[in-house]
């Protein structure tokens, strides 16, 4: 048994697992994919990874300094070996029995660790947000963009104005002589998720006439070829032989509520035991767990 395993390898997980190696407590770092920190290895090709918010208090000996995406993954692969981290790749988390003091997690091929304590650093990105429109045969929707250089001369819309969906218009966009038209669309008027250098450079796209930015839109059906937005002045088609859905994604509360709570009837209800260590923010299905202090 040790003293820790850390479920998940993004910033937080190796965080905390070179922290536990440093302090030469027995450890494991469990990471589903047969890479480290995958949100960030999915990043697009030669993404330019922002510090948010701009002055991080770094809690680990590892380093992060705003760079590209493949520096950054450099650094920390390096980092964990040299600092003895032990690391278990393909070790997907898909139950975990027992209580403080002796945990018993299950991993997808069968195998169980166990852990006097549990760090769940797994993120959101198991979860994307889905287009709720109909999506008729043959459309293509992905929600993930590796290298925006494979794509040449398609209509690709990109759905949602956060960072993610304005860097992946602006990847599609950058190289005229791929010569794709690129759309952007947000269903409100304003970019409230996103970083003001991004909005900023994608309007001056949208000015030299590389992008084209809706506000106020959203998609209301996508078919093979074409998509219908749903804008302030009406229905409007388009082209579109590709749509990247941004859309921002969803705590993983079903995984949690699973593999960690136990329940109990309460006025009537299913609630989760009080005592059981594992509270949500509020009782809507997005809401995130409350931290540990
Ligand atoms: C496209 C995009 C661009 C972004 N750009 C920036 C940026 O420029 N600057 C910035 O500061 N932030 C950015 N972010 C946000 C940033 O990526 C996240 O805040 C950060 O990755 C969260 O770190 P984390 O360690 O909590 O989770 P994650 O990085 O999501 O890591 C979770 C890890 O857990 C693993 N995992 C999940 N479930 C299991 C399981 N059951 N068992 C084992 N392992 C599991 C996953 O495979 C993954 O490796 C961006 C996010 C996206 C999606």
């Amino acid at each position: 048994m040790v003293d820790v395993a850390i479920v998940g390898s993004g910033p937080a997980g190796l965080s905390a697992a070179a922290h536990a190696a440093a302090k030469g407590m027995s450890h494991v770092l469990l990471e589903k994919t047969d890479h480290l920190s995958d949100t960030i290895y999915k990043y697009q090709k030669g993404k330019h990874v922002m510090a948010t918010p701009s002055h991080l208090v770094l809690r680990a000996d590892l380093d992060f300094d705003a760079g590209k995406r493949e520096a950054i993954l450099e650094t920390w692969n390096r980092q964990i070996a040299e600092g003895k981290v032990n690391v278990q790749l393909n070790a997907e988390v898909t139950a975990i029995t027992g209580a403080a003091g002796d945990f018993a997690m299950t991993l997808k091929n069968g195998q169980t660790v166990r852990a006097k304590a549990i760090v769940m650093a797994i993120g959101t990105q198991g979860n994307p947000n889905l287009v709720r429109c109909p999506v008729g045969d043959g459309a293509v929707v992905q929600y993930q963009l590796d290298d925006p250089g494979e794509y040449v001369d398609e209509h690709i819309v990109v759905i949602g104005a956060g960072d993610a969906g304005i860097e992946n218009a602006m990847g599609l966009a950058a190289d005229p002589q791929q010569g794709n038209k690129v759309t952007i669309v947000n269903r409100s008027r304003d970019f409230a998720t996103a970083k003001a250098a991004n909005v900023q450079a994608l309007l001056a796209m949208e000015g030299e006439g590389r992008i084209t930015v809706m506000l106020e839109t959203t998609a209301s059906a996508i078919n093979q070829g074409e998509i219908v937005f749903d804008t302030r002045d009406g229905e409007v088609k388009a082209p579109c032989d590709r749509v990247i859905a941004r859309m921002g994604s969803a705590p993983p509360r079903g995984f949690v509520e699973a593999t960690c709570a136990e329940f109990e009837e309460r006025e009537g209800k299913r609630a989760i035991k009080a005592g059981t260590g594992i509270a949500f923010t509020s009782a809507d299905r997005v809401a995130y767990p409350k931290l540990s202090p």
